[in-house]
């Protein structure tokens, strides 16, 4: 199964995504945490996409294209992949389309995960993860069961993003209503469109989502 998580930044497309690998046995492929891993490795595609990114746009599309159709050549993918974070713009959707027509694959749902953008910044300003695992946490909603120490590896390293900060919440924002939202509509005319409140708590939004698999 091939899904797309659809959403404004900090609307819980990474969280739900990293439930359903856990509970599904799909990969996640977060183009936002390619991106950063190409950033951190200090790679030709890091380099062009550093500031960019800093500064809450929307890295090229034939960057994002090529990140993506490279991962998608690697055997794992056989086991249904989650696309988190992309696509993101309408040539990006019509890429998607070509490469998983290229590879045999196909798209099963695409799970538009509605939100209010006002609560987005306080969510994204205060999230963190944890630097062992990548489990997600938040300063306010949801802190670990024990101050300091990782709910699932014990871990006691923590990073926050350097985009998760108000200003480029905005600036991201901004991004995704003129380059993203389109694709709701895109999506809407193939018929796989599902919506799903993203305001719920995580725990009522992953079954909104499951049963949108499962139907
Ligand atoms: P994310 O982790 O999905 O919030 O992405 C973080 C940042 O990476 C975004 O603000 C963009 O600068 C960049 N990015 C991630 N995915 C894409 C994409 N599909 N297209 C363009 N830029 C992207």
């Amino acid at each position: 199964m091939n899904i797309i998580l659809l959403g404004p930044p900090g609307a819980g497309k990474g969280t739900q995504a990293r439930i359903l690998v856990d509970s599904r046995g799909l990969v996640q492929l977060s183009t936002g945490d390619m991106l950063r891993a190409a950033v951190a490795a200090g790679s030709d595609v890091g380099r062009k996409a550093e500031a960019v990114m800093k500064a809450g746009g929307l890295v090229s599309d034939d960057i994002v294209i090529g990140v993506v159709s490279e991962r998608l050549d690697a055997p794992d993918v056989a086991q249904g992949v989650i696309f988190d974070g992309f696509p993101r713009t309408t040539p990006q959707a019509e890429a998607l389309d070509r490469l998983l027509a290229d590879k045999g694959l196909a798209l099963d749902a695409v799970v538009n995960m509605t939100v209010d953008d006002e609560a987005m910044i306080g969510r994204v300003a205060g999230r963190y993860t944890c630097a062992g695992c990548g489990e997600g946490y938040h300063d306010t909603d949801k802190r670990p069961k024990v101050a300091g120490v990782c709910d699932k590896c014990g871990g006691t390293e923590f990073k926050r993003r350097k985009d998760d900060n108000a200003e480029t919440v905005r600036a991201r924002l901004v991004e995704y209503h003129a380059e993203t939202a389109p694709l709701i509509g895109y999506y809407e005319n193939t018929g796989k469109l599902r919506n799903v409140d993203g305001m719920a708590d995580i725990a009522a939004v992953t079954a909104a989502i499951g049963a949108v698999l499962d139907a």
